[in-house]
């Protein structure tokens, strides 16, 4: 048996002090210790729970008169040292604070959890939320050159009726009955007793005694959530955006899963992206490849001017350096690629084609090299004529 520290001792009291006095040393003492200032401090979670104890005795009459004449032995007989008739110490923390009191109703059930993790033999009522994907369809500039986009998608959301406790108004948690608040029961199997999670509230020690008519004591309500998220420039198509803790809400005050927004892109009429490269094929006339000059390209913002220079052939390809993408990640910014293609005219009228017979009538082997290296080539190897 585990010697324990006198209740009068533990809140600092006289024998014969008053319900006030004991009162106001509680009151002292619970904020004093309060886990929630004390975050990681187990002795001081210790004497938190300590506190309630002796403050639950001692502001009861009959607890404090049996107290009085057996010692701790008038408890211990029912049950151990940690035995049933204590109660959560942050509902005699919030009893006696009054209400949702000092800290809020959203951390209760962590401070509940955590207070009775006694031994490992709770299960946390708490649950992360789950992570959620949305996609979304987005045009080719407006990923290129970012954006701002509204977003809908079904989400369980922390019940707003019962700030997510899952509990009626009125109400409170309460230590389960069927385990006393301890998690777990004993089966007797045969000759062997083994402890079991309690079914009745599966392993977490305590019950909802009415629950919320809005979430049905789930805490969680599936809602539609709605929000503006900011596309960053650069991003390409399949990329995901994190938004951490805007997935659904934990169970029972849990923290928030992530929302993950997968982004498509939409093909560009003009444009093909290859990682922060832009590339298009451009037309040019014959003529204006064969006497050079200068062309507009367009870009993704505005214009640029490609000077053409006289010879140039279909296929070539020029760059515009720092006409491409913004990269996502501020390293730099890529080039826009332009390929020409040369356009053959159709249907000239017959001062056309005059004139374009006599243009071919002045060529020589100079004029087309290309052509003339190729008829050599093929001379060579077929044989001469
Ligand atoms: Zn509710
Ligand atoms: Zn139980």
């Amino acid at each position: 048996m585990i010697s324990q520290r006198d209740y009068y001792e533990i809140l600092g009291v006289a024998k014969g002090a008053s319900a006030e006095e004991i009162k106001k040393a509680y009151r002292k003492l619970a904020l004093k210790y309060h886990p929630d200032r004390n975050a990681g401090d187990s002795a001081a979670e210790e004497k938190f729970k300590e506190l309630s104890k002796a403050y639950e005795i001692l502001s009861d009459p009959e607890k404090r008169a049996a107290y009085d004449r057996f010692g701790h032995a008038a408890f211990e007989a029912q049950g151990g040292a940690t035995g049933p008739g204590f109660h959560d110490p942050f509902e005699i923390f919030r009893e006696v604070f009054g209400g949702s009191g000092l800290f809020g109703e959203g951390l209760f059930g962590s401070l509940f959890e955590e207070a009775f993790g006694v031994g490992g033999s709770k299960r946390s009522r708490q649950e992360r939320g789950a992570d959620l994907r949305c996609d979304l369809e987005i045009d080719f500039e407006e990923a290129a050159l970012g954006c701002e986009k509204h977003i809908a998608f079904p989400k369980l959301e922390s019940c707003a009726v019962c700030g997510g406790t899952g509990v009626a108004s009125g109400s409170a948690r309460k230590g389960c009955p069927t385990c006393h608040g301890q998690g777990q029961v004993r089966v007797t199997r045969g000759f062997l007793t083994v402890a079991q999670t309690c079914p009745r509230c599966h392993g977490t020690g305590s019950v909802i005694e009415r629950p919320c008519p809005t979430c049905r004591g789930e805490g969680r309500v599936k809602q539609t959530a709605e929000m503006n998220i900011q596309i960053p420039a650069g991003i390409d198509d399949g990329y995901r955006l994190r938004l951490a803790g805007y997935g659904e809400s934990g169970a029972s005050g849990g923290p928030s899963g992530d929302l993950y927004v997968v982004v498509h892109v939409r093909r560009h009429e003009v444009f093909e992206r290859q990682g922060n490269d832009l590339y298009c094929d451009m037309p040019i006339s014959f003529v204006q490849a064969a006497l050079g000059g200068e062309v507009t390209v367009p870009c993704l913002v505005g214009k640029a001017t490609l000077k053409i220079p006289a010879g140039t052939q279909s296929g070539q390809v020029f760059r515009l350096r720092g006409r491409g993408v913004a990269d996502v990640h501020g390293r730099g910014i890529g080039d826009l690629l332009v390929r020409v293609t040369i356009e053959v005219p159709t249907r000239l009228n017959a001062e056309q084609r005059q004139k374009l017979e006599a243009f071919a009538a002045s060529c020589n082997p100079d004029t087309h090299p290309q052509q003339e290296g190729f008829l050599q080539r093929a001379k060579r190897f077929f044989g001469a004529d």
